[in-house]
């Protein structure tokens, strides 16, 4: 217990421990409503969890598609019920709003049913050999215990589209959710646990990075890792994973370009980057960070986005008002507002951007837009994760994409235009994960790949059937007919 509160413990082999250390879960909105004291593991618990992922595998695996499509579907279904009490609770642990939080646990509760599916897909390609009288087939296998590590942004949807196709392929699993939002993936510890899960299969351990994500990455036990968070852990943990010959997969940040051409919808394009940039708080990897308008539309289209930018209500997360959450915590607030100031001594025009100082104490920020910026300044070259967007105007469409893809990211980027030519080679040319013609950066569906190239990305893509390349090992087996 801790002040009278009882610690909601991680799930190591079945069992739910609660370490007596614990770490209070801080609602962004008001940081006077604690949600929970979560327990925080350290580096023995991370050893226990992955003896008991390696003790749970071998049945696991041969467990069969029937047994891990009735555990996801059964998950799924009930996410995907209790989507207004578990959005509730994502919206008060990482503070986007009420309908953006209920939007993410049916995502997540769509994700566990369609690789609940999946499962029952597993498939292989039976060949004729080129030497005469022998058979090849080509299998999929589990690839063994994988360590999931996810980021505080979609603290139910993240963890969903890692663990669910682990599962779904036979693989058992550790996960570290972000220290920032634990609430989320404990409510899915909770229903594989109650589903059914075989004890050792799922296994979850809370807490900081700094001190729980060396020790899982490198543990012996692991066989793969799938991360999702900065370039800068990213960067670590893909060095970690080179040196131990480790399958990975990282999806990071972005600095993802809308391009706005002259024969533009004008609203369209304004409630694109409207959604693109500032939804979520703009905490969102696909955010369209770098707005680049043609000089013809410039002036109407930033005036109309100032405009509407200026009007969204930012507010408590779960007031059926608000358009815009908090800040997630203090020290993202802190980056945020260093950016607005760095913006300023880049020479840049600054419409919003400052601290709110509303009824309850949060971390509130008027969403940002920087006018008159180029794309070599540091505002336009670094991910700032917050609501802030940049305006960078241009002659034509070439030097729309040239500078679309002067970044060292490439993990969504959009086009809104009326020409079928420029949606066309926009989306030839572009050097991205996924490309958005007359739709903002960020919105994705889940049966189809999500991920990004360049410093975005590495390893393969998460999400539909691709999946099952990061998630399985394939076997060529040559049998003498
Ligand atoms: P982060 O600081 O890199 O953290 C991500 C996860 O890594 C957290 O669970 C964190 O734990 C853990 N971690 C921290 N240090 C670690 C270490 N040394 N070894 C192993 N794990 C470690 O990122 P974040 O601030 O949570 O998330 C924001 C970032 O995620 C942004 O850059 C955003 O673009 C990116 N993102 C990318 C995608 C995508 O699909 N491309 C989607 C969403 C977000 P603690 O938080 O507990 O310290």
């Amino acid at each position: 217990m801790k002040d009278g509160n009882e610690i909601q413990g991680n799930l190591i082999g079945g069992e739910w421990l609660p370490d007596g250390d614990c770490r209070p879960n801080v609602n962004p909105s008001d940081t006077r409503d604690i949600i929970g004291f979560f327990a925080c593991a350290d580096r023995t618990a991370v050893d226990q969890a992955v003896h008991a992922a390696r003790s749970a595998f071998p049945a696991w695996a041969a467990a069969g598609p029937q047994v891990r499509h009735d555990l996801l579907d059964a998950v799924g279904t009930e996410l995907l019920a209790r989507k207004e009490e578990i959005g509730r609770l994502l919206a008060r642990e990482e503070g986007k709003t009420l309908p953006e939080a209920m939007g993410e646990t049916i995502r997540a509760g769509q994700v566990f049913k369609f690789f609940a599916g999946e499962a029952l897909r597993v498939a292989g390609d039976a060949q004729q050999s080129v030497r005469p009288g022998i058979d090849v087939a080509v299998t999929r296998e589990p690839v063994g215990v994988i360590a999931l590590i996810t980021p505080w942004n979609f603290p139910i949807a993240i963890p969903a589209w890692k663990i669910a196709p682990a599962l779904a392929y036979g693989n058992c699993v550790v996960l570290k959710p972000a220290e920032l939002t634990p609430g989320c993936a404990h409510v899915i510890a909770q229903l594989l646990h109650k589903h059914g899960c075989p004890a050792g299969v799922f296994n979850l351990v809370m807490g900081p990075g700094s001190v729980l994500g060396d020790a899982l990455v490198s543990h012996p036990g692991i066989d793969a890792v799938s991360f999702t968070g900065s370039a800068a852990t990213g960067s670590r943990i893909a060095a970690t994973c080179g040196t131990l010959r480790r399958k990975v997969q990282l999806e990071m940040g972005g600095k993802n370009p809308m391009v706005v051409m002259d024969d533009a919808d004008l609203q369209n394009a304004v409630q694109a980057c409207l959604n693109g940039a500032f939804f979520s708080t703009g905490q969102r990897c696909t955010a369209s960070s770098r707005l680049i308008v043609q000089k013809g539309i410039h002036d109407a289209f930033v005036e109309r986005l100032g405009r509407e930018m200026r009007a969204l209500r930012v507010g408590d997360a779960l007031q059926p008002d608000t358009q815009i959450g908090p800040v997630v915590d203090q020290r993202q607030l802190d980056s945020n507002l260093a950016y607005v100031e760095l913006a300023r001594s880049e020479a840049a025009e600054v419409l919003g951007g400052e601290r709110l100082e509303l009824d309850k104490p949060g971390f509130y920020q008027a969403p940002a837009l920087f006018l008159n910026t180029t794309n070599d300044a540091r505002i336009n070259r670094e991910e700032i994760f917050g609501p802030c967007a940049s305006v960078i105007r241009v002659e034509d469409f070439d030097e729309a994409l040239a500078i679309a893809n002067d970044t060292e990211f490439g993990l969504s980027a959009g086009i809104c235009t009326g020409s079928l030519k420029h949606a066309s080679e926009f989306r030839r040319r572009v050097e991205a994960g996924m490309v958005m013609v007359n739709l903002p950066t960020a919105g994705v569906d889940y049966h189809v790949p999500f991920g990004g190239r360049k410093g975005s990305s590495f390893g393969p893509r998460e999400q539909g059937r691709y999946a099952a390349e990061f998630y399985t090992v394939v076997k060529t087996a040559y049998q003498l007919a």
